[in-house]
């Protein structure tokens, strides 16, 4: 595979590296069999954040003894609670990950400028100590928000920013690549395949190949995915035009009503997570009731008593640039949590 050279940081990797997140729906066993699988196959960058529930622990487990030889990147949500919560959970991520030090770690989710506010102050300073003490060595920023992203790089604080790029969000091309580039900023893309939205793999990773966006972590849980995607990734055939059309024209539906998760939608006045109910449409709606919609569901169905409180109001629908509908898209989501099975709900 192709090896780049992260930002001005001097790190190394493979440009394919491996995002934790879908570890927590598998076995501890299960997950060891792929981690393994990655390294052996030339995978040495690994993504996790405290949010994905154990997949620290399961890094940590196996990759714990060679730290020295990959580079880990975790983040923390917990800035938008207090200095106290996020330090705590900055301690809790290195016990988990079973490691002394992050290769990155920083802020999970800077999406709209009161995340960016909370994430400078306070937060920021600790991160900075702690890079001094020789528990972090490069700090990163994570979010859904282009404009947000660009207004956080030109700090001059992040050493890696990380941001959904794909065939359907191609806004990171207008100037947030730019300006990571100008400034020496790694860049580490997640969501590759839209958050699991577009269903032809192959064409979708070699869309990056004429791109050169940084490291790409797709979400991996099975040993069988990750030898699809590293024979892309050794492939590394760009798209030729007819093939770049196809992949355009079959999102082309898609992405007019595709959420970005930018969150300028927010607050809502009832306290419903918008983006969080269109990646539960966008990932279940029409689908079988395989394992996948199972778990996306269960994970939706804390949500559903503030789903019902939705007014309709459309206040959504007109800070959203792309007039998402959201009240007909959570009516379509509580009616997807209702038809759950029992057993399962
Ligand atoms: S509904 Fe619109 S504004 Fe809200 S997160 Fe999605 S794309 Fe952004
Ligand atoms: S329409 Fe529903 S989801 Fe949108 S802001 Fe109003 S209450 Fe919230």
């Amino acid at each position: 595979m192709k090896t780049i050279t992260l930002g001005t940081t001097g790190l190394q990797t493979a440009e394919l590296g491996f995002g934790a997140m879908y570890l927590p729906r598998v076995s501890v066993a299960q997950s060891e069999r792929v981690i393994k699988r990655a390294l052996e196959l030339g995978i040495t960058y690994f993504d996790t954040a405290a949010a994905y529930q154990d997949s620290e622990e399961k890094l940590g487990k196996v990759l714990s003894k060679i730290s020295d030889q990959v580079i880990v990147s975790s983040r923390s949500m917990a800035y938008k609670m207090g200095i106290e919560a996020f330090q705590q959970e900055f301690d809790q991520s290195l016990r988990r990950l079973r490691c002394d030090y992050f290769d990155f770690y920083g802020f999970h989710a800077v999406n709209q400028p009161p995340d960016f506010e909370q994430a400078i102050g306070a937060p920021l300073e600790f991160l900075r100590e702690q890079q001094q003490r020789g528990r972090v060595r490069h700090i990163a920023i994570t979010g859904h928000n282009p404009v947000t992203l660009v207004r956080a790089l030109k700090t001059g604080a992040f050493a890696m920013a990380m941001f959904p790029f794909n065939v359907i969000e191609q806004e990171p091309l207008h100037d947030l690549f730019a300006v990571a580039r100008e400034l020496g900023v790694a860049t580490s893309i997640m969501k590759p395949l839209a958050g699991g939205v577009i269903e032809r793999k192959a064409l979708a990773f070699r869309f990056f190949f004429t791109h050169d966006p940084g490291v790409i972590t797709p979400g991996m849980a099975s040993e069988q995915e990750v030898e699809e995607n590293v024979r892309i990734f050794i492939e590394r055939r760009p798209l030729v035009a007819d093939e770049l059309q196809e992949l355009l024209n079959e999102v082309a539906l898609l992405g007019k009503e595709f959420c970005r998760r930018c969150s300028y939608c927010m607050p809502c006045e009832q306290g419903i997570m918008i983006p969080f109910v269109h990646m539960i449409y966008l990932k279940c709606w029409g689908k079988p009731m395989n394992d996948d919609v199972l778990y996306t569901l269960g994970l939706g169905k804390r949500m559903l008593p503030l789903l019902e409180k939705c007014t309709a109001c459309g206040t959504c629908v007109e800070k959203c640039p792309y007039s998402i509908p959201t009240p007909r898209r959570v009516q379509e989501v509580l009616e997807l949590l209702k038809s759950m099975p029992d057993e399962l709900s």
